[in-house]
């Protein structure tokens, strides 16, 4: 795969991220347990010589979803197609792919909660039968020929696991979902991260970014870009302890991991809606963010934390996050079935 070093060049945060991306099971740091089993249908796979069974894989945005679908095509020796949801508009985008999978290969559907009907439905037919259907014509003279397929492993991804129909989710032999990584995992991706970047990172620096990296590899690794940048123009050649504080400080990421917009949400909850509940859009739409960014991105870890609760009526401030703030004096006597974490 070509990759560019230079940072002008355009996506180059995006090329650098793929040269950070581990290749092998043995490179993908934590997640023991998934591992383990993938390592297990991926000799059985191999040993049978049939293509692995579709694999479903869901979780919060940058825990390694794509990098895995990637490894297992490394993994078994066989070609890699990636693709999105929303770049499948028409029966035809889809086709094109199908049509042209090789062997064996794996196809990486990402974002697959977004997929139209229609292609759904050509990707059940795909998936069980290894067929496609194709019609030919249009009106009273159409007519469907079936195209047949080599095997091939479908992995779909997605952030919203919930949102992925029943038909389409039983059609997935292997179910994974990918958790946040402790900051052991991060401490280990971060060293990895830093010798293929040229970086030198102090072991405590790499403790304290860790910390702050919110369980997301991508986040660890854009961090660790940062904090090059700061290092270097402070003139130095390491990354330590009090350039990642410096640093950090310069970010607005506090010792929780938490950014600007994580702390916007929370003081937002608290101010405008008496500490929630409030509905997921009007939220959103109170700190300027996508729904989707603030669903999928922002709420996860902010729940797994601690600061933030879904109840069925809405999103809800903990006491912990009125504390964090500083907010304490806001907190009201609630409802008890609206108390959050108490202080
Ligand atoms: P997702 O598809 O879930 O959004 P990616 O697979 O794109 O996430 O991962 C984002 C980046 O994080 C990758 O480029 C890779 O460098 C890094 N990464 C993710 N998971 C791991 C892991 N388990 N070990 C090491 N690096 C990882």
């Amino acid at each position: 795969m070509e990759t560019s070093l230079d940072p002008q060049a355009e996506g180059g945060e995006e090329q650098r991220e793929i040269l950070l991306r581990p290749q092998l099971l043995k490179d993908f740091q934590g997640q023991e347990n998934l591992k383990e089993n993938l390592s297990v249908f991926l000799r059985a796979a191999r040993e049978r010589q049939e293509a692995l069974d579709h694999v479903f894989v869901s979780g919060p945005p940058g825990l390694g979803k794509t990098t895995l679908a990637g490894i297992l095509a490394n993994e078994l020796g066989v070609d890699f197609k990636v693709t999105a949801a929303p770049a499948l508009d028409k029966p035809k985008d889809i086709a094109g792919i199908l049509t042209t999978l090789t062997e064996r290969s794996v196809f990486f559907i990402d974002e697959i909660h977004r997929l139209k009907p229609a292609i759904e439905e050509m990707l059940y037919i795909a998936m069980e039968d290894g067929e496609l259907d194709w019609v030919i014509g249009q009106g009273p003279s159409a007519r469907t020929v079936r195209i047949p397929l080599p095997p091939f492993t479908l992995v779909g991804a997605t952030t919203k696991p919930g949102r992925v129909s029943s038909p389409l989710f039983s059609r997935f032999g292997i179910h994974l979902r990918i958790d946040f990584y402790s900051d052991a995992e991060l401490i280990e991706i971060l060293l990895r991260s830093a010798t293929i970047l040229g970086i030198g990172l102090e072991p405590e620096a790499a403790s304290l970014l860790a910390q702050s990296s919110r369980g997301t590899p991508r986040v660890a690794n854009r961090l660790l870009r940062r904090m090059r940048d700061f290092a270097q123009v402070a003139g130095k050649d390491l990354v330590t302890v009090s350039v990642v504080e410096a640093a950090l400080k310069r970010l607005e990421i506090d010792r929780f991991g938490l950014e600007r917009q994580d702390r916007a949400i929370l003081e937002s909850i608290i101010r405008n809606y008496d500490g929630g509940p409030v509905g997921a859009e009007t939220l959103a739409i109170s700190v300027g963010e996508g729904i989707d960014g603030l669903e999928d991105f922002y709420e996860p870890y902010l729940i797994q934390r601690g600061f933030l609760m879904r109840t069925p009526r809405g999103r809800m401030a903990t006491g912990l996050a009125y504390r964090h703030l500083g907010l304490e004096a806001q907190w009201k006597e609630k409802p008890s079935e609206d108390q959050g974490i108490l202080f």
